[in-house]
């Protein structure tokens, strides 16, 4: 990653989107966030927050739009922004489907939409995808979740066709389960033990690795995962799986 190179990364308030935010601006690079709320960079120089709810889809189109005519040329997209809800299929409205497949998938998409045209004609740019474990395998409770990540990773592999010719290059990070608040709404979350969870740093620094590598050369995808998948549930004990 170049010195002042600018990138917008969606859901930069807290979690992995904050850790990668403060990566690339300690690395000396600029950050434009989106998400609802400026998190803990806000005040920092090279970090400008653009509010943003991606659960509204039609007025995020349209501050997409008025973004990309204000901006300044990107270096890159991190999609990032997500959360997760979990639950039999039954026990989801129709409104928390649309919600959460709004959030993961289509907004992220459509920043990409938003973005990608200034990249191919600069014939330079990365577009890193947070997907998830959830990418590669279903599970139970997991089908909506799960359905919003597969359906990122085939986003993923197509645009990486689509964009290779124009010198832009697609990534998809799957992690496992990291400590952050993604799991402050759901009844399980992953062990405090060491070796059991990663950090949002680690997967922060997957991402500057792939910024940070000479233009030309893929990744496709990179699956990072805690050594060990110990979960606790509810208030106590543990489950190794
Ligand atoms: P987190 O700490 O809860 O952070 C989620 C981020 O997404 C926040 O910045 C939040 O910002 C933003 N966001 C959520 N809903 C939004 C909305 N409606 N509009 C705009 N922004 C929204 O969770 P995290 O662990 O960092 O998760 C980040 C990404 O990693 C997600 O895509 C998640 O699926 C993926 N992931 C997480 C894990 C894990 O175990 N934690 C594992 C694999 C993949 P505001 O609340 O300020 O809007």
């Amino acid at each position: 990653m170049q010195q002042g190179s600018h990138y917008l990364v969606t859901g930069a308030s807290r979690g992995i989107g904050l850790a990668i935010a403060r990566a690339i601006v300690d690395a000396g690079g600029e950050v434009t966030g989106l998400s609802r709320t400026a998190g803990e960079l806000e005040g920092v120089a090279s970090y400008h927050f653009v509010e943003c709810d991606f659960s509204r889809i039609g007025e995020a189109a349209e501050k997409l739009k008025a973004l990309r005519k204000r901006i300044a040329p990107l270096d890159g997209l991190i999609l990032n922004a997500g959360f997760g809800r979990f639950g039999m299929l039954e026990e989801f409205s129709a409104a928390q489907i649309r919600e959460l497949i709004d959030v993961n998938l289509i907004s992220q998409i459509l920043v990409a939409r938003e973005f990608l045209p200034q990249m191919k004609r600069r014939k330079a740019g990365d577009i890193v995808i947070i997907g998830s474990e959830a990418a590669l395998k279903g599970g139970q409770k997991g089908s909506i979740y799960c359905a919003s990540k597969f359906a990122l990773r085939g986003f993923a592999q197509s645009l990486r066709e689509e964009c290779a010719a124009a010198g832009v290059r697609v990534t998809l990070v799957n992690p496992g389960m990291v400590q952050s608040e993604f799991f402050s709404d759901q009844n399980f979350r992953p062990s405090s033990q060491p070796g059991c969870h990663l950090l949002p740093q680690d997967v922060a620094r997957t991402v500057m690795f792939v910024l940070d590598t000479r233009p030309g050369v893929d990744f496709d995808e990179i699956d990072l995962t805690p050594q060990k998948r110990v979960i606790e549930r509810g208030r106590g004990g543990s489950q190794v799986l």
